[in-house]
């Protein structure tokens, strides 16, 4: 798959999910621990990003593990 393919069913997606702008700043790549943190505090609403191809990156949370995208926003 090339990066248009991507972008093109990345979009799909976003738009399947009715992504707003402000969802789209907010997605963070979390791992499964730093997730529970986030779920645990209750002060956010979390949604999964369904990803093309199920990758996986480095958590911008912990900067170690690896996990999804997800939407994370302040309730
Ligand atoms: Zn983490």
């Amino acid at each position: 798959m090339n990066e248009n393919d991507r972008i093109t069913l990345e979009q799909a997606i976003y738009e399947e999910m009715e992504l707003t702008p402000e969802m789209i700043r907010s997605i963070r790549t979390l791992c499964g621990v730093c997730l529970c943190s986030f779920v645990e505090s209750k002060a956010f609403k979390i949604a999964i990003v369904p990803s093309a191809d199920r990758s996986m990156d480095t958590c911008t949370v912990c900067q170690t593990r690896r996990g999804h995208d997800y939407v994370v926003m302040n309730r």
